[in-house]
């Protein structure tokens, strides 16, 4: 954005000038007045993104200068929309009100910084999202490190991470943060950082010592240790964070709970190839609704869909962190408690639990509205009722997780609860400014401030209804006004009366009344104008003092996590009591069997639709043959059977409950779909090498404990590369790396592996012929595919009756070529020896005795079909035969009889 010298600049804009060097990557909203306005380069800027009259005002070294504005009442929808377009803004306020014969501008401040990873307000943030602002720093002696740092400012949530660099983009699938913020001693060239995020470098390098030394100053600690163990690129990274949040809050550090020092371990690793195969929080067009988390969302809390969101986006590697999940749900939907509807009466309590940690987010950064404090209040209030709910089944048989939840809950803040309870009044208005937050009696000096103020006015009534007998003028008022205070208004008829009336002050007339004051209404006017000061600043300040009493109850943090915990569990409680949910078994073995399993998302389509029952399907990979080669036309249900085994060991490693009859799962260390792989024309990579770097990815990262699901691999190139392609990387899963796999292809000749390795095992979609029309079942059954059905699919694709007819006859002559209709790869492998013989001989590609079918007869015989020819004049019948040779020039190319 540019900006010009400051040289030579009028009072006004060397102020601005100043301010915009203090934040030159944020557009620099100047407040003027009732407006924010943007100036030079940031107005050019803004005025697009916005879509706002770009103007000009005054002149700078003799250039007039560019300028946008928008109206304050408006700035929280501007604001909104550039932030969501990734940029930042620094609000300048004026601290100051124009004095009459002021000289100069009036003080003003950058007094924050909003930028999309440090947002707290409800109308910029989506509800059930988590907004991350992470922080990457450089390796000191590990060059191949990473140190990550990331924070939800509006829930104060921080995590920290090391991690080698190849990792990195499988984190920012992850995260998928709003905003990164760089070391400036970080080398980004090999980094999957995309163009369009927001990005931005810290403005100072820091060494591992200062940042450790920060991070325990922002914490309050005298050690960093007591914290927790964190590399020397985790606590640059943090300490980085930690800079830029304070920057963002104009140098206040919001409340941020401790950070977690987290590590890989424990995770199931997902790369962003196979989220964006999954669908796991978002689908491929970026939309949320058929998504794996919109399916299981059964949650009842903003805070508990963001929870499910990360348990779902980090499944466990750790059986007994999964087992001790499941035993919370299972034990919310036990019989006895669900005859005693104990589910559906925590549910309904959290219902009317609101979004506390936002709410805690906008009280740390000085920004509570009312509602946040009675967010407070309310939590509280909800945490007891929920722990009295849990009361009479705390027995020995309440499994560990709900025990914590009930003593993270019960009374731990009941103090504070009681204060907010007396402090605040019944009703609220939604700012603090316009006063009546805190409750009548809870303050003793409040309530006199208050009364004085309101008796005063009683008082002016009073007045007024005395002065109307006073003077006989029935249409006698005491109002205020903005400038003179309390005034006596009368018709402009009476106003040579009063005028002579020494009580009574002259103050102001117009053609249609006259105003006057007096001695007793200016005293009264002082006494309310005093009291209403003295009670809003009294009133300001019993807030702020809540609010500090709201910061220094950590309990609220283990509060507030307890809840959404416990609406997650209730949510897998919910899948669990259809009935069609099970427990999975998740052991530390490699077994893997899925009985009757379905697509949560497809099944919830069809049912949407009613397009008919969902198919379930089982699938076992057992250590004798943990490879299948999967085989089936198009539309059969290869890629919904790929990514409902997938999807399944997600949910089940989350601790969710999984759509099947049954479930063992082998605890699963890396995760790797590849599942219809878009193109990423994006990054000008073609199809095909997209295929090949993710079949690489897996290829050097798979192992023994991991779940391999692919389909297609070597379908973007030429067939003999693409068979020899999949093929050995068949091999390779099954006798080198030994992951479970499922390898679906279209490469029937990959059948011949099936007699040469012992732990492959063939499946197929089973497909039927019905009068000519193929039905496919959505079964999956042993066997390899009898024949491709590839004709009936472009059939049904509406692909012309012309092509298809000769797509037929090249397909018979290929069979017979490698000897016989349906041949599968048991034959020596006719497409390798295909190659290697001299060019096929393809059959003619238009016999005489064809051209019965050349589509021109068709043409024709339409054509002539709308002629009448008794209707015709001569000249007509020329341009008729003039169209007709038009058309049919159009198919010339085509034509069989080209050549002849
Ligand atoms: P393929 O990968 O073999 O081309 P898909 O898995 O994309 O086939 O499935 C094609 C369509 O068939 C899906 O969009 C879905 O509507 C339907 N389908 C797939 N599997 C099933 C099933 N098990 N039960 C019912 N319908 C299914």
């Amino acid at each position: 954005m540019a900006v010009p010298s400051p040289e030579n600049a009028s009072p006004a804009m060397a102020q601005w000038f100043t301010l915009k060097a203090q934040e030159p990557d944020a557009l620099l909203f100047f407040r003027m007045g009732d407006f924010y306005e943007l100036f030079f380069g940031d107005a050019q800027v803004a005025s697009m993104a916005l879509d706002i009259a770009l103007t000009k005002r005054g002149t700078h070294n003799g250039a007039p200068i560019p300028m946008c504005g928008v109206p304050m009442g408006a700035a929280q929808t501007y604001l909104s929309r550039l932030i969501k377009r990734g940029f930042r803004v620094a609000v300048a306020e004026q601290l100051e009100q124009p004095r009459k014969g002021q000289k100069g501008p009036l003080k003003r401040e950058i007094i924050r910084l909003v930028t999309p990873g440090t947002l707290t307000e409800d109308e910029l943030l989506e509800a059930g999202r988590a907004n991350f602002l992470l922080a990457l720093a450089q390796g000191g002696r590990r060059r191949n490190c990473l140190g990550a740092a990331w924070v939800d400012v509006s829930t104060g949530h921080v995590e920290t991470l090391s991690l080698p660099r190849a990792e990195l983009a499988e984190l920012l699938a992850r995260l998928d943060p709003s905003e990164i913020l760089l070391d400036p001693a970080l080398e980004t060239k090999d980094l999957p950082l995309r163009p369009g995020a927001a990005t931005i470098r810290a403005p100072a390098r820091l060494t591992p010592e200062r940042a450790r030394t920060r991070m325990a100053a922002a914490y309050k600690v005298a050690q960093l240790d007591a914290l927790g163990e964190f590399s020397d690129e985790e606590a640059t990274a943090c300490a980085l964070l930690l800079d830029y949040v304070r920057r963002s809050q104009a140098g206040q550090l919001p409340r941020l709970q401790r950070p977690l020092p987290t590590g890989q371990a424990g995770v199931m690793g997902l790369d962003p190839a196979t989220r964006q195969s999954l669908e796991i929080l978002q689908a491929r067009d970026g939309t949320e609704t058929h998504t794996l988390l919109s399916t299981v969302a059964h949650t009842v809390t903003a805070a508990g869909t963001r929870l499910l969101a990360r348990w779902l986006s980090t499944p466990s590697t750790d059986p007994a962190l999964i087992a001790a999940r499941q035993d919370a749900w299972s034990w919310l939907g036990s019989e006895a408690r669900s005859q005693a509807g104990l589910a559906q009466d925590l549910r309904q309590l959290l219902r009317s639990v609101p979004d506390c940690a936002r709410a805690l987010g906008r009280i740390s950064t000085g920004r509570a509205l009312p509602r946040d404090l009675a967010a407070v209040r309310d939590t509280l209030h909800l945490a007891d009722l929920l722990t009295e709910k849990l009361a009479p089944y705390r027995t020995s048989a309440m499994p560990g997780a709900i025990r914590q939840l009930g003593a993270a809950l019960y009374g731990r803040a009941d103090s504070l609860l009681e204060r907010l309870t007396a402090a605040l009044a019944p009703t609220l208005p939604a700012r603090l400014e316009d006063g009546g937050v805190i409750a009548a009696g809870f303050d003793p000096e409040l309530d006199r401030l208050r009364s004085l103020r309101d008796d005063s006015r009683r008082v002016i009534a009073r007045l007024q209804a005395e002065l109307v007998g006073k003077y006989s003028i029935n249409t006698l008022r005491i109002r205020h006004h903005s400038q003179l205070g309390y005034v006596i208004e009368v018709p402009a008829s009476h106003g040579a009366r009063l005028k002579e009336r020494p009580e009574l002050h002259y103050r102001q007339g117009t053609a249609s009344l006259a105003r006057f004051s007096s001695e007793e209404l200016s005293q009264l006017d002082r006494t309310i104008a005093e009291a209403s000061e003295q009670a809003a600043t009294l009133e300001r300040h019993l807030f702020e003092t809540l609010a500090g009493h709201v910061l220094d109850t950590p309990a609220l943090d283990e509060i507030t996590a307890a809840l959404a915990e416990l609406d997650v569990y209730l949510a897998c409680e919910k899948l669990a009591a259809s009935g069609r949910w099970c427990r999975p078994k998740v052991t530390e073995d490699t077994r893997f069997t899925l009985r009757a399993c379905r697509h949560p998302v497809v099944e919830a389509a069809l049912e949407h639709q009613g397009g008919g029952r969902f198919m379930p399907n089982s699938c076992t990979l057992p250590p004798a043959h943990y490879v299948m080669l999967l085989t089936g036309p198009n539309m059969a249900g290869k890629s919904t059977f790929l990514r409902q085994t997938a999807l399944a060991v997600i949910l089940a490693q989350a601790g969710f409950p999984v759509p099947a009859e049954g479930a063992e799962i082998g605890v699963v260390d890396r995760l790797f779909s590849r599942v219809g792989a878009a193109d990423d024309l994006a990054r000008g990579r073609s199809t095909f090498m997209v295929e090949m770097t993710e079949t690489a990815a897996i290829l050097n990262q798979a192992g023994p404990r991991s779940l391999v699901v692919v389909d297609e691999i070597g379908r973007g190139t030429s067939t003999l590369d693409g068979l020899s392609i999949a093929w050995a990387t068949l091999e390779a899963l099954h006798s080198q790396l030994g992951a479970r796999t499922i390898f679906a292809t279209h490469f029937h000749e990959l059948g011949a592996l099936l007699g040469r390795l012992p732990h492959l095992t063939a499946a197929t979609m089973s497909v039927r012929e019905w009068e000519g029309e193929v039905v496919f079942q959505h079964e999956v059954k042993p066997g390899l595919a009898g024949r491709s059905w590839g004709l009936h699919v472009a059939r049904l694709a509406g692909l012309p009756a012309a092509v298809l007819k000769r797509a037929r006859r090249l397909l018979a002559h290929f069979e017979q070529e490698r000897g016989g209709a349906g041949a599968v790869g048991v034959q020596p492998l006719p497409l390798f020896t295909a190659g290697l013989q001299a060019e096929p001989q393809l059959p003619d590609a238009a016999p005489p005795q064809a051209a019965a079918e050349d589509p021109r007869h068709e043409i024709l015989e339409a054509f002539l079909a709308d002629l009448d020819p008794d209707c015709l004049t001569p000249r007509q019948a020329h341009e008729a035969l003039y169209r007709l040779q038009e058309r049919l020039k159009g198919h010339l190319g085509n034509s069989p009889e080209r050549n002849s």
